[in-house]
């Protein structure tokens, strides 16, 4: 998917997103449930991070968006599937789930 990032001159970065990470409440293996997604950090195939030479926690934000702040790019779902600790729902089992 294309890289969301907008340089401070309006220019489009012209990367494409890599790799996605979800954040939110998630079990012991860092793995979150697509309904508990609180924000999702993207990676570009250009600058990686975007976070620049100097790394600070302002400048790690700016590839880390919010649900409906993807939705509104038109990325989300694109963001999701490049998510790489999604937690599939557990499977519900018929069988089992009435007891
Ligand atoms: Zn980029």
């Amino acid at each position: 998917m294309d890289c969301p990032f907008v340089y401070a001159n309006g220019r489009r970065c012209t990367g494409q997103i890599t790799r996605a990470r979800a954040y939110g409440r998630h079990d012991r293996w860092g793995r979150v449930e697509e309904h508990d997604i609180r924000k999702v950090r993207l990676w570009c195939s250009l600058r990686w991070d975007h976070a620049g030479a100097v790394s600070t926690f302002a400048s790690k934000e700016r590839m880390e968006f919010y649900p409906d702040e993807l939705q509104k790019l038109g990325l989300y779902e694109a963001a999701i599937a490049l998510c790489v600790n999604l937690l599939e729902p557990a499977p519900s089992h018929p069988a089992t789930a009435d007891h």
